[in-house]
């Protein structure tokens, strides 16, 4: 018996206020990237098709729409997030020090089955500013970070040049997809414990 694949992926990206949430997703969908800074966009999540390896997965990006600022996202904006994208802006150590708060408030609201194994990716943007003379969180110090909650991967990336922005999300959809498989060969296992008294004297001949 095949598993069954599914293949539309939900993925939430989390993050302070003006990290670029926003502007690294329509970096990744659209290829536009916007200097006007918008707090709210009109719908919850943007869709992306692409083809991992011979499968065919459809990226469901959820965004904020400014109630971040808030930390009061909604159980339905966690609910069922195969991939958690936490963003940080390399130049704003508030930004960097919020993620363990972002980090424990997904875990509790999102509540998935295996905390420690749960796919995070985490990005740190805005790396073009000043040439990188404004940066105050080192690379270093983000994998420091990423070690400590298990193993997580993370990109540096710039929405505004277009920096590492396909590799990131590429990575993103692999790591979801792995996660979906293994729930998936998990959940199969068990509608097909078949009741005892079906397998015993069912043949008739
Ligand atoms: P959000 O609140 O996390 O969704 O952040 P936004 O995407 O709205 O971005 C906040 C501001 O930062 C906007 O003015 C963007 O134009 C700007 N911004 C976002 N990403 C980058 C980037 O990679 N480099 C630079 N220089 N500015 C960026
Ligand atoms: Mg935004």
């Amino acid at each position: 018996m095949s598993v069954r694949r599914r293949t539309l992926l939900k993925v939430i990206v989390l993050g302070d206020s003006g990290v670029g949430k926003t502007s690294l997703m329509n970096q990744y969908v659209h290829k536009k990237f916007s200097q006007q800074y918008k707090a709210t966009i009109g719908a919850d999540f943007v869709t992306k098709e692409l083809q991992i390896d011979d499968q065919h997965v459809t990226l469901q990006i959820w965004d904020t729409a400014g109630q971040e600022r808030f930390q009061s996202l909604g159980v339905a904006f966690y609910r069922g997030a195969d991939c958690c994208v936490m963003v940080y802006d390399v130049n704003v150590m508030r930004s960097f020090d919020s993620l363990d708060n972002w980090h424990d408030e997904f875990l509790k609201q999102a509540n998935p089955a295996d905390p420690t194994g749960f796919p995070f990716i985490l990005l740190g943007n805005k790396i073009d500013v000043d040439g990188g003379n404004s940066r105050v969180v080192s690379e270093k110090k983000a994998k420091e970070w990423c070690s400590s909650k298990g193993t997580i991967p993370y990109f540096e990336t710039s929405a505004k040049e277009d920096i590492n922005v396909d590799a990131a999300f590429l990575c993103i959809a692999k790591t979801a997809l792995a996660n979906t498989h293994e729930q998936d060969i998990y959940l199969q296992g068990i509608p097909e414990a078949i009741p005892e008294s079906e397998t015993r004297g069912g043949c008739a001949c």
